[in-house]
């Protein structure tokens, strides 16, 4: 390694090109096997930084990563499939049609613009992209107004991975450069592909760890290269009944094969934003642990495996109750370790389970729909900064778990 950083020094020093050779010359000949001497020109070859982004194109990418999470926003996750809404609407007895997944849509988009101080970004679901709200406006166009960023989901879903025990990879890379292309053009800046690993005895497999942050890190690049940010999601699910410990274990390997897959594949980690579970006990794990216990081992394996360039982190919920999502945010907001990114919630279920208790499908509750969702963002905006205080008043739907087994977006 010393004779290594010797070579770095050269090329640093820009010497004349005979000099270099005679410094080449010498400094090979320290090598006399041939062997040595191919390794150390591939070495030096491989990190060669071919030129990919612009200067112009880097500063766009982190402007939108650092406006999603500006201090005391986060995201609103509203890009559930058709049949996710299917579920969703089926719970309040409403019907899945495209004029009611409209309707519920635009009842939140078009609350009171006070809620785009909590909320920087809103993912979008392909079909809400061209919708229109109640006034005639496109969705995009209301959302913008109000100083939120625009985002689309565009993966796939997932797909069995052979010989594995049940894990998946997500699909959706053919064509995608092409679509994240048009997206632009529409009005999106940034992207979410959610991919998905499970823990069990043998899970998170090799296999699946190594695929799932492949697939991430190309999608990362293509949206980077159509001027979109892309939301970088390694969900590994609740299922099972495993401690806070192996929840941790099994996020900082999921993470670290993550960034080390964005650096192979030269993502500008500045113009990212990575979506990942918190660190919680299994769904069926016995033991309790508190929100502060949540937080830390979230915190320290952020801390293990999350570059310090990477502007923001923006939890899913995954199936907590929307004031557990709250409760653990604040308390991550709050561990007494360094934490250089924005910690802050990109939340799906979370922020929407009591605004769709309250609408029921009708009308007339649009206002009470519209106040229950903004009181829910208020309240994550103030866990994205550790200043939340719960009064112990939370309304029996905002406490409700929102676990579902499996669960597919
Ligand atoms: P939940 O917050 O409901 O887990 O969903 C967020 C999301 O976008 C999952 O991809």
């Amino acid at each position: 390694s010393e004779r290594m950083l010797g070579c770095a020094q050269i090329f640093e020093k820009r010497l004349s090109s005979a000099c270099l050779l005679r410094s080449l010359t010498l400094f090979f000949a320290n090598f006399p096997n041939t062997c040595q001497k191919t390794c150390i020109v591939i070495s030096l070859r491989m990190t060669h930084p071919f030129p990919s982004l612009s200067p112009e194109q880097k500063r766009e990418l982190s402007d939108i990563a650092q406006r999603i999470v500006a201090p005391g926003k986060g995201i609103l996750a509203a890009d559930e499939s058709t049949g996710t809404m299917a579920k969703r609407l089926q719970k309040i007895n409403v019907e899945n049609t495209e004029e009611n997944r409209r309707s519920f849509r635009d009842i939140l988009f078009s609350s009171d613009a006070s809620f785009s101080n909590c909320v920087g970004g809103i993912i979008f679901f392909h079909e809400t992209l061209y919708q229109k709200s109640d006034s005639g406006k496109l969705f995009p166009q209301l959302v913008k107004e109000k100083g939120i960023v625009v985002g689309i989901k565009v993966d796939k879903g997932t797909a069995g991975l052979m010989g594995t025990d049940g894990e998946t990879t997500t699909q959706g890379l053919d064509g995608l450069s092409e679509r994240c292309a048009q997206y632009k053009k529409d009005g999106c800046d940034f992207a979410k592909w959610r991919c998905v690993l499970k823990i069990s005895d043998g899970c998170p497999s090799a296999l699946a760890i190594a695929e799932n942050a492949n697939v991430l890190a190309r999608y990362a690049s293509i949206c980077q290269q159509n001027g979109l940010v892309p939301i970088v999601e390694p969900e590994i699910l609740p299922d099972g009944d495993h401690d806070l410990q192996r929840c941790q274990y099994a996020t900082e390997k999921v993470l670290a094969a993550v960034y080390k897959a964005l650096s192979d594949h030269h993502v500008y980690l500045e113009g990212t934003l990575l979506k990942p579970n918190m660190v919680t006990a299994g769904h069926s794990c016995t033991k309790k642990y508190t929100p502060q216990e949540v937080a830390m081992a979230t915190v320290t394996a952020l801390r293990r495996t999350v570059p310090a360039s990477v502007p923001g982190i923006c939890f899913l919920s995954g199936g907590q109750s929307e004031e557990e999502a709250s409760v653990n945010l604040n308390a991550i907001n709050q561990v007494p370790l360094h934490r250089p990114w924005k910690l802050t919630f990109s939340y799906g279920r979370a922020l929407q389970a009591s605004a769709l208790a309250a609408w029921k499908g009708k009308a007339e509750n649009k206002a009470a729909t519209q106040q229950t969702f903004i009181t829910r963002a208020k309240i994550n905006g103030l866990a994205s900064k550790g200043e939340y205080k719960p009064t112990g008043a939370a309304g029996q739907a905002s406490t409700q778990s929102l676990y579902t087994a499996s669960y597919v977006y």
